[in-house]
């Protein structure tokens, strides 16, 4: 093949693209999936679903997918307080990712900024980039947090029209401050809007509020979810958001024509139908990485507080010949976040058991 150079954008000549390694190894701890799988009887119903909608492929399928918002409504409910979330102000694309990107197309671009605080999701800066707006991101405190009084400072000085802030945080876990919610979006007012995302929401620990519960009080306010994580579902591609019906039509604009498939739309309806077995091992989950922090903590480490299903620990001097040592063990991490920082998923028992094997064969204390 001759050496063909496209005429690609500037801005993207020589990017790598982005993607956490995916390697068959025993033990995969690296994109914080639900490591338990679906039973055979949702299986089975996923699979009628997909064969009923396949009847129908000649068709284009509902581009509003009003079933699948009215039930997304419905699960999101619980988690919002006094006032229910109506269809209309759900939207959802092929995963949380594209629904971002959606939100970057209808509020951000060209003489626009984008903001969020460092460390944080490495995907922000890219739908930024690949939507010709201005990325800033500001600093959090030693222990991740935010200090709401420089944030605010930065939101004065540079004008953000949309801030991005994950709640629980990655790759650090920590969840976010409520006030920080009324204290940004306030800022904010008008000319900004505020996504909170919850793509780990369900693990959050008792007492922790979601974001859901502001959407009444502050419009400007956008939460995103995911089923890729606590749903068990990141096969699936299924993301979705909860905002003023405003914000769902503006994205109306940008989105394209049926972006989400007939057989997404069937496979997500089935996997709503089981959502009581598929977030039943949510519980378990946590346990498991409340005891994995204790742990690590118990082993000398320092790890961050977790409202997620990872921790996030360290600090090693060479954290990358911890990762390689892991992986030769078997086990596959994650090597991201502030430098000496490695970040682990919690999996099944056995597979803790195997990561912590070999930590203790890595990591002489
Ligand atoms: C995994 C993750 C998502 C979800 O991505 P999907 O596109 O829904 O699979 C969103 N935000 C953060 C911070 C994540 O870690």
């Amino acid at each position: 093949m001759s050496s063909y150079q496209p005429p690609l954008r500037d801005e993207l000549k020589g990017i790598e693209p982005y993607g956490a390694p995916q390697l068959d190894v025993p033990v995969q701890l690296n994109v914080n999936e639900n490591p338990y799988g679906p039973s055979e009887a949702t299986v089975r119903d996923i699979a009628d679903s997909v064969a009923r909608a396949a009847a129908t492929l000649n068709r284009y399928p509902d581009r509003e997918f009003t079933e699948l918002r009215r039930e997304l409504a419905g699960y999101l409910t619980p988690d919002s307080g006094s006032t229910p979330i109506a269809p209309e102000m759900v939207w959802a694309a092929n995963g949380s990712n594209e629904v971002m990107l959606q939100l970057l197309q209808a509020f951000g671009g060209p003489g626009r900024t984008a903001l969020s605080f460092a460390p944080t999701y490495s995907m922000y800066p890219e739908y930024a980039r690949d939507t010709n707006t201005t990325w800033i991101a500001g600093t959090r405190e030693e222990d991740f947090s935010l200090d709401l009084e420089k944030a605010r400072d930065l939101i004065a000085e540079v004008r953000p029209s949309v801030v991005l802030l994950p709640s629980p945080n990655n790759p650090t876990g920590t969840a976010l401050d409520p006030k920080a919610i009324a204290v940004i979006a306030e800022a904010l007012g008008d000319s900004g809007v505020l996504v909170v995302d919850e793509a780990y929401g369900e693990f959050r620990r008792d007492g922790v509020p979601s974001a859901l519960e502001l959407l009444s009080t502050y419009d400007n306010l956008i939460v995103t979810r995911t089923m890729s994580k606590a749903f068990a579902g990141a096969g699936l591609r299924l993301g979705y958001l909860a905002a003023h019906p405003a914000i769902t039509d503006a994205i109306r604009v940008v989105r394209l024509p049926y972006h989400l498939s007939a057989v997404t739309q069937a496979a997500a309806l089935a996997a709503l139908r089981h959502r009581e077995e598929l977030l039943a091992k949510v519980d378990e989950l946590r346990q498991e990485r409340d005891a994995l922090v204790a742990w690590l903590r118990g082993q000398g480490h320092q790890v961050a507080d977790s409202d997620a299903n990872y921790v996030f620990f360290g600090t090693f001097p060479d954290r990358h010949a911890v990762w390689q040592g892991l992986l030769d063990r078997g086990v596959l991490i994650r090597e991201t976040g502030p430098d000496g920082w490695l970040r682990v998923s919690v999996g099944t028992p056995e597979e803790m058991t195997a990561f912590k094997n070999a930590l203790l064969e890595v990591v002489t204390p």
